[in-house]
């Protein structure tokens, strides 16, 4: 395979070995286009995973995947459904602690 002096050059700038505390895959890698029309490899905080249900452990919708410092952004209704319960027990679990709530009084 033949190359030119110019793909050389993004390869070997693709290829050089990362600073140590970014060898690990703890941060997730991800190509950003500058302005000037060139790509940038950065190093982000992986985002969190998928919310759980408390009772059966099923995944939570409505539940955005970033972190706590930028869901300080995201509007309150976006953060969890506007629900009794919501974001911590799934919407059938949510449905039979209800009932069980009405049958005890
Ligand atoms: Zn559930």
């Amino acid at each position: 395979m033949v190359f030119n002096s110019c793909t050389l050059l993004k390869l070997q700038k693709v290829i050089t070995m990362p600073r140590g505390m970014f060898k690990s895959r703890t941060l997730r890698r991800v190509f950003r286009r500058l302005p000037s029309g060139k790509s940038e490899l950065r190093y982000e905080q992986r985002n969190p995973s998928v919310a759980h249900c408390a009772r059966c452990g099923s995944q939570l919708h409505g539940m955005p995947r970033i972190r706590a410092s930028k869901l300080a952004s995201v509007p309150k209704s976006q953060k969890r459904p506007e629900r009794p319960y919501g974001g911590v027990l799934c919407s059938r679990c949510q449905r039979d602690m209800i009932k069980v709530e009405a049958r005890e009084e």
